[in-house]
């Protein structure tokens, strides 16, 4: 049986699990870390750096490293685009031939697709290391609000990889799969999914294998980097002089700086009272450098935040109320997404369900692990499971007004179509466009342009003679698909669906020529050589955390006791834990041993 995967390409980290053979599991990298930093560098030599090692490029040169590209896949360029995202990140965008957005890293401009091609050749280098034999069907899974466009992108990057696409799934489906086949759960579910740049909520009926999606509601542009925002702009309250703020607010390196200082804040006040946050702010613009210190508490974080918080629950009653269930209907709770982690954020969802969240789902591996679950499906053709997903984003067409006219509504039932009819607008018209859009709300302004339905036909008639009859079909990955036909010939008219963002056939497959390359490049590097690279640094990883561990409790001991040997002990562990960070990261192999042996001789003889 051919190995399977499930990846799950996420706006922060990724993740890749397979469940072939009936075990499932995360897939670790070679340095023994289970998820792959979102992160994509071309370091001064061009050469390519991804995850942890774009981190580390992102700490000298951040303008060499794309982040969070997925908020950008499948979307329109528009200058607004550029400006918001020269905003937060410190690389440029630009448009490609079909105004699909493309990245600039130094001299290199790739396609988001190809950026996105880059991680999931990562991903399916781990599981061929894994399997020690080629890797090429993935489930892989995108937000349930993805528009046509972005999934069709998200395709694209696959074909980029090489990878075989079993199927496109929805983020909180696979994390309900994960853990209805992992749990044997009966009854109604609901997902709450945040991560860094996407929220999505689902609820499903679960029972005997079948996953019934009831409703899916979700904000394609909320998540953590909102909350993150709010502490930028509360960090740089603390400026007091107007002008001085007033050029950091518009200093790229500093707003980077800030938001690095307050996503560390927000992650430190999960599970600490309060975070110290102590910086020297080095703008570009040579003026001078502006210390920065202050404290962030807990009670004040959630302060700042409630009314994101607010957001998010208002959308959890919206999906409730359209899978006609109240929140006492609701039998179980599945949190997912880095952002979970954040208490207010827990202690809501519990109050607002009246029960404490499942704590059997690791919010960083769930979505993964689902997509393993139903790759090994497909590709075992067990018959299991059976899902029933719906569609996450309405589509409509563009009429008059600036006004959207629905057409395949959100939460109908996957796979559906739709029929409409259409008129030339004027006699003798031989081709006419009809401006697809998808999103919620009634004005084109407020959606997005899938494309255009070009209807064309030679034979040019009256136009009451013309009555096209076009359909609209979704099919169970949320794809689109368009057909026509001449009402009074019953002939199937020619559809083309222009102004598609996606890359053109000869540029993918160019692309995948390069990936295929780079992949047989890698190869060539001694099998046996990675093995036992990631046998020693699995071996480091699990020093650290022991040694951590017992900082951890010699701090408790501390804490509790107040002695002060417990302290100075804990102390003397701390320059070893940097040096093993550091190693960890990027040292050789002797390194990596060296520092492991150095870890072990600090614990307590077993
Ligand atoms: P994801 O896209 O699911 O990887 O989630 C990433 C988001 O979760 C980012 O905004 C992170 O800052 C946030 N996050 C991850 N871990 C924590 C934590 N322990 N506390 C607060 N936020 C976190």
């Amino acid at each position: 049986m051919s190995p399977s995967i499930g990846i799950d390409l996420g706006t922060t980290n990724s993740a890749v699990a397979t469940g072939t053979g009936g075990k499932l599991r995360i897939i670790e990298r070679a340095t023994g870390q289970r998820l792959l930093p979102s992160l994509v560098g071309i370091t001064e030599d061009g050469e390519r750096v991804v995850g942890e090692e774009a981190r580390l490029l992102a700490e000298t040169t951040p303008e060499l490293v794309a982040s969070a590209t997925k908020r950008f896949i499948g979307q329109r360029w528009t200058p607004e685009l550029a400006a918001r995202s020269r905003q937060l990140y410190p690389y440029t965008l630009v448009s490609g031939p079909t105004e699909d957005v493309r990245v600039r890293l130094g001299g290199h401009t790739m396609p988001i697709s190809q950026v996105s091609g880059m991680l999931l050749s990562e991903l399916r280098a781990d599981a061929e290391d894994l399997f020690a034999a080629e890797v090429v069907d993935a489930v892989i899974t995108v937000p349930a609000n993805f528009t046509d466009a972005q999934r069709a992108a998200t395709r694209e990057a696959a074909e980029i990889a090489g990878l075989n696409v079993l199927r496109l799934l929805n983020e909180p489906t696979a994390a309900a799969m994960a853990f209805g086949l992992s749990s044997g759960f009966t009854g109604s579910a609901l997902v709450f999914d945040l991560g860094g740049g996407t929220f999505d909520v689902s609820v499903l009926r679960i029972q005997d294998g079948v996953f019934e999606v009831l409703a899916t509601a979700g904000d394609a542009y909320f998540g953590g980097d909102d909350f993150d925002n709010i502490l930028v702009q509360w960090l740089l309250s603390h400026i007091p002089d107007a002008p001085t703020r007033e050029r950091l607010t518009n200093d790229r390196a500093t707003v980077q700086h800030l938001k690095a200082l307050a996503e560390k804040a927000k992650r430190d006040v999960s599970s600490a009272e309060y975070s110290r946050i102590s910086a020297v702010l080095q703008p570009e613009s040579k003026h001078g450098a502006v210390p920065l210190e202050t404290m962030l508490t807990r009670p004040f974080f959630e302060k700042l935040v409630r009314p994101k918080t607010e957001h998010a629950l208002a959308i959890v009653e919206q999906s409730l109320l359209e899978a006609n269930l109240a929140a006492g209907d609701i039998d179980t709770v599945l949190l997912v997404g880095g952002m979970t982690r954040v208490p207010l954020l827990r202690a809501l969802v519990a109050k607002h369900f009246g029960r404490e969240p499942d704590a059997r789902v690791d919010p960083d591996e769930a979505v993964a692990l689902g997509a393993a679950v139903h790759a090994a499906e497909l590709v075992e053709k067990r018959g299991k499971t059976l899902l029933l997903d719906v569609v996450g984003a309405s589509l409509g067409v563009q009429v008059a007004g600036g006004l959207v006219k629905s057409v395949l509504p959100r939460n109908s039932m996957l796979p559906c179509r739709a029929t409409e009819r259409f008129y030339p607008g004027r006699d003798g018209q031989t081709r006419f466009r009809v401006p697809v859009m998808q999103g919620e709300g009634t004005r084109a302004e407020d959606g997005t342009r899938v494309g255009e339905v070009v209807l064309e036909s030679e034979a040019a008639t009256l136009r009451r003679d013309r009555e096209l009859e076009v359909t609209f079909a979704i099919d169970v990955e949320g794809l689109l698909s368009v057909s026509a036909v001449d009402r009074l010939t019953g002939q199937a008219q020619e559809v083309r669906i222009d102004a598609r963002t996606a890359l053109g056939q000869s540029e993918t497959t160019q692309l995948k020529a390069k990936e295929a390359a780079h992949r047989d490049a890698q190869h060539s590097v001694d099998a046996e050589e990675r093995r036992k690279n990631r046998h020693a640094r699995r071996a480091l990883h699990g020093a650290l955390i022991a040694v951590r561990r017992l900082q951890r409790e010699l701090l408790h001991v501390a804490r509790e006791s107040e002695t002060d040997d417990a302290r100075a002990l804990s102390a003397e562990l701390a320059p070893a834990l940097i040096d093993a960070e550091l190693v960890e990261r990027s040292g050789t192999r002797e390194e990596v041993e060296a520092m492991t042996q150095r870890l072990r001789a600090l614990l307590p003889a077993s």
